[in-house]
């Protein structure tokens, strides 16, 4: 096990980004938990924006003021976080494929970003924070401390997406699963607005072939050797 010790004198930031599946949630929660930080899952404010403004995408006035409406927060408790809009706690309700879909295409109006930018960056000013998305290290916060791209191949990340959806009951097809994380890069990769795009000076971590904790020490070494610099 790789041990840490961080100064406490400042509050630190560590970006990961990466596409679909990569494992950035489960590595970041554990590294997170591991180092005392908060972990910021960003991708839930899109999903649970996407999901509370489903039929709203279609009118751009009406869907800046469905945004507004929202309220949207984030609450932690035993370092789990859940997800708020409306009044309406989301957490439970934004790991559907569907719930993918809508975050993905509600993240790519410049109007939604740009409500999310600051509530983003608030957690990073006020903890140390591992917060993870897809622009993290090269739009939300730019000066993060450490910068990490997690990547692996895709039949790799669809089968792990696959298999989560199959514990949770879900009735998929494993080709389904692939096609829509390829479409869902292809997206979150070529949009006009904070594309997701490793950061110039983000440490790319490949996870193929990795067990969960042989992923979960990869990222701390990263983590130790930043620090020991
Ligand atoms: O990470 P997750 O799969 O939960 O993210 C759902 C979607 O939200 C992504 O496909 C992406 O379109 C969007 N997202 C984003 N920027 C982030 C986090 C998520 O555009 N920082």
């Amino acid at each position: 096990m790789v041990f840490v010790m961080i100064k406490k004198d400042k509050n630190i930031s560590i970006a990961i980004d990466g596409p679909v599946g990569s494992g950035k949630s489960t590595i970041s929660q554990k590294c997170a938990a591991r180092l005392g930080f908060i972990y910021v899952d960003t991708g839930a404010l899109y999903r649970a924006l996407g999901v509370y403004c489903k039929g709203f995408e279609g009118n751009s006035t009406r869907l800046e003021e469905r945004i507004r409406s929202s309220n949207i927060s984030l609450k932690f408790a035993d370092g789990v976080q859940r997800v708020f809009a409306g009044g309406v706690d989301y957490t439970d309700k934004i790991r559907t494929p569907e719930a993918s879909m809508l975050a993905s295409a509600i993240s790519a109006r410049a109007e939604v970003r740009a409500f999310l930018l600051e509530l983003q960056r608030s957690f990073a000013r006020e903890n140390s924070v591992v917060m993870d998305g897809r622009d993290i290290g090269t739009v939300v916060l730019p000066n993060a401390d450490i910068k990490i791209f997690l990547t692996a191949a895709p039949r790799e990340r669809a089968k792990r997406r696959y298999d989560e959806l199959i514990a949770k009951g879900a009735d998929v097809e494993f080709e389904k699963v692939l096609a829509d994380l390829v479409k869902r890069d292809y997206d979150d990769s070529h949009r006009e607005h904070a594309p997701l795009r490793q950061a110039d000076d983000a440490i790319v971590a490949d996870t193929t072939g990795n067990t969960f904790e042989e992923s979960v020490e990869a990222v701390m070494r990263i983590i130790n050797e930043r620090y020991a610099h």
